[in-house]
């Protein structure tokens, strides 16, 4: 017998007849003899109405409040299903994450898991009981309600896999599994039977928001073997382990890509020993996380410096960066939010070298301009015009023969 959690996501509970559909399959699990602990998202649409709602209210919620409003989302959901359980003569018992306690720090809509108390769920389950928690959510020390950031839900689930040691995380969604890409823009896009929490980690960082990236860094701190598969069809899915030296590994796993970022340039400073902390500092003080940073050999004893930051944080920027132009007395400052980044990842890529010669080749076969480049010893990713995104993943995708995979 084995101890699964199980996460369903916004569109596997999207109406009551999915509920319903989500407690059918419960009931066939436990009846295979496994104990179950389910964490369900709020119904598909449920975060954004919530969040359309705050805003006609007050542009600037407090996060407090804020979480307060959006962890209603999971609570609607976990109640239901319980009711759709009970209806079906199995008990189960919902718990939202303050109910369970799941310890968070005090980031409002970004907090960070801390402890789980496991007291109440295994108890229920000794009882033979179907354990439901709320996902997404958690509370801080003081008993104030958190989220965990759009997306949490996958967090909460392995944590509590985690925590409770479970033989498996299983979290079921809208797709039967990961795809060598978006499988919404590239057609050919094939699943993937196991990736590595590395190659899922770099994925995810990279704008495949199939799993929130948190969930994929618990899981691989602390083992949790994770799947992911669809609630609509019947499938093994694709499986997220530790490497295994033993198996051949595919050059590239995957192409993620993203369209949040935006990039600012600071053109004409003045090169001097510090420049970087000057410029950078001030972006740091203000919260705003930068991503790729580039800059230029020195000419003329003055150099050029570009970085890119998240969509939302790009007029900030602008303006910080305005302020710091002025005070290094650097030529002008200017800005592009019509960008995206594309990034190919793949373990394989440690003992292969021409890959980003080929991912570059292809991309000026299509005369797509590269404007930034970065790479690691798993990734490598461009930032390109905006406009050319699906023309770049589908012919990368062509040219790393992923159909094939
Ligand atoms: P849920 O509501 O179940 O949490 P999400 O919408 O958060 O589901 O995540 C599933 C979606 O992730 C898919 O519908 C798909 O469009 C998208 N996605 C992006 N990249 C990938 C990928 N590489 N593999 C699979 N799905 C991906
Ligand atoms: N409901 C939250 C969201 O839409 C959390 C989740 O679904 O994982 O982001
Ligand atoms: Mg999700």
């Amino acid at each position: 017998m084995a101890l699964i959690v199980q996460k369903y996501g916004g569109t596997s509970v999207g109406t009551v007849e999915r509920i319903q559909e989500v407690a059918k399959k419960l009931i066939q699990f436990q009846q295979q003899g496994h104990d179950l602990v389910v964490v369900v998202s709020a119904m598909s649409g449920e975060t954004n109405r919530l969040l359309a709602l705050a805003n006609e209210v007050n542009r600037h919620p407090r996060g407090r409040e804020l979480d307060v409003l959006l962890s209603t989302g999971e609570q609607v959901t976990i109640a239901l299903l319980c009711m759709a359980l009970e209806q079906a003569g199995v008990h189960a018992n919902s718990y939202t994450g303050s109910q369970v306690r799941i310890l968070t720090d005090n980031t409002h809509n970004k907090a960070r898991i801390m402890e789980i108390d496991d007291n109440k769920i295994r108890a229920d389950l000794k009882q033979g009981h179907i354990v439901v928690v709320a996902g997404f959510q958690g509370c801080d020390e003081h008993g104030n309600i958190t989220t965990l950031g759009r997306g949490g839900s996958d967090t909460t689930a392995v944590a509590l896999a985690a925590a409770l040691k479970a033989d498996e995380c299983q979290i079921y969604t809208d797709v039967d599994g990961v795809y060598t890409t978006d499988p919404r823009v590239v057609k050919e896009a094939r699943r993937l039977d196991q990736i590595t929490f590395e190659e899922m980690l770099e994925m995810a960082s990279l704008g495949a928001k199939v799993l929130q990236i948190r969930s994929v860094e618990f899981a691989s701190k602390y083992n949790v073997p994770l799947r992911v598969l669809s609630s609509f069809t019947e499938g093994g899915g694709t499986l997220i382990t530790a490497e295994d030296p033993k198996m051949e590994q595919a050059l590239i796993s995957g192409i993620a890509f993203n369209r949040d970022e935006a990039k600012v340039t600071i053109i004409g400073v003045p090169d001097h020993p510090g420049i970087a902390s000057q410029i950078l500092g001030p972006i740091a003080k203000e919260n705003i996380e930068v991503d790729m940073i580039i800059q230029n050999t020195a000419h003329d004893s003055t150099t050029d410096f570009t970085f890119t930051v998240h969509r939302n944080d790009y007029q900030n920027a602008l303006n910080i960066l305005q302020n710091t132009a002025k005070e290094l007395g650097a030529k002008e400052v200017i800005g592009d939010d019509n960008i995206a980044k594309v990034s190919v990842v793949g373990v394989g890529m440690r003992s292969h070298a021409g890959i980003a010669s080929s991912m570059f080749d292809t991309l000026a076969k299509e005369s797509i301009n590269i404007s930034m480049i970065s790479t690691s010893e798993i990734k490598i990713s461009v930032v390109i015009d905006e406009k050319y995104l699906e023309l770049a993943v589908r012919a990368l995708h062509d040219a790393f023969e992923l159909e094939k995979i």
